[in-house]
């Protein structure tokens, strides 16, 4: 079968023969229908993240398509079922597995980002039915950047709901697929006003089109002064920064009232400093938001499946066309999200 893989950082991805995998045990074999590219997945390819075990790797962690081939006493699903897949695998006994919170697990082992080959191939395995989550009409190539795009701003959403009061707004940094999900999620949870801050106009419009309130450029050199003014000069009661630069976090600190959440999820490699009485109020609780976990990517499918959580833009690539699809990630011109279709 073709997979895309890396052979080294810095360098074009290579289309590939490889040999088609075969399901053991409890496992699956998935065809890949849909594959989206992570804005995370240009921060490793370029070697910004040197996060990945071994070379040549098949990168690609938001997956959808259909069952193909299944193991010995797999139960959960059938050959030509339609499928999304839960990509945080971890060894399934350490306190967090236990607990169901999978995406925390230490020795994690992601699909497309461990010794696990991801979904940028014709044919994905799956190490276990438990990933599987079937679809009803959700189109998988539709299906695959919820895994991931939806799925991690629905947890950092959802986790700080108790700080989020209609009468504060709150603020949403970085307007690409995860910030677009995150502002329609918080639409259909919150009854806050939205603040939403980029650098690029469309992604704005994008914005105000999934439900954010206010939109503000964020070259504007008053963009903090503005923020609180929307906020009654007090502050914002959560700031989510999907960008997580040195720039942005410091945005979201001096944005974020008394007692309120700043919550980090984006990747950039920025430093939040936290400084008593200088960059920060009072009780202001910094958080790093991690992924999601099975039940609630199950939970953002069903708000897909029920036409609660609408889809970002999205556009279909072939496999032999990913390196311009890096390019065009790499320049910010996906409006919402690229999806590879092997
Ligand atoms: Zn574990």
């Amino acid at each position: 079968m073709r997979a895309a893989r890396l052979h080294a950082y810095g360098k074009p991805m290579q289309i590939d023969d490889v040999p088609r995998p075969t399901p053991g045990p409890g496992q699956v074999v998935i065809r890949v229908e849909g594959a989206g590219f992570c804005h995370s997945d240009l921060h490793i390819i370029s070697g910004d993240i040197p996060a990945l075990p071994r070379m040549p790797l098949t990168l690609g962690h938001e997956n959808a398509g259909t069952v193909a081939a299944i193991g010995p006493g797999v139960t959960a699903v059938r050959e030509g079922d339609r499928v999304a897949v839960y990509g945080g695998w971890g060894d399934g006994f350490c306190d967090y597995c236990v607990a169901g919170e999978e995406n925390l697990c230490p020795s994690m082992q992601w699909v497309g980002l461990s010794n696990h080959d991801g979904g940028f191939a014709e044919f994905l395995l799956v190490p276990h039915e438990r990933y599987l989550i079937r679809l009803n009409t959700l189109e998988p190539k539709a299906a695959a950047p919820l895994t991931d795009a939806a799925l991690t701003p629905y947890r950092a959403v959802t986790r700080v709901l108790p700080s989020i009061r209609p009468d504060y707004p709150v603020l949403v940094i970085g307007c690409g697929a995860l910030g677009q999900f995150g502002v329609k999620i918080l639409r259909l949870f919150s009854g806050a006003d939205i603040i939403a801050i980029d650098l690029d106009e469309a992604k704005l419009a994008t914005a105000r089109g999934s439900g954010a309130t206010h939109t503000i450029n964020a070259t504007d050199p008053d963009v903090l002064r503005r923020i609180l003014e929307l906020a009654r000069g007090i502050g914002v009661s959560a700031a989510f920064d999907f960008v997580g630069a040195d720039s942005t976090l410091t945005l979201a600190l001096a944005s974020t009232r008394t007692q309120g959440r700043v919550v980090k999820v984006g990747l950039a490699g920025g430093t939040a400093q936290v400084a008593a009485l200088k960059t920060v109020k009072p009780e202001v609780a910094v958080s790093v938001s991690w992924w999601g976990n099975i039940r609630e990517l199950r939970e953002v499918l069903a708000l897909a499946e029920n036409g609660r959580l609408t889809p970002i833009p999205l556009e279909f690539w072939p496999l032999d066309r990913i390196n311009e699809v890096y390019d065009r990630v790499k320049h910010g011109r996906v409006a919402g999200r690229a999806v590879m279709t092997p």
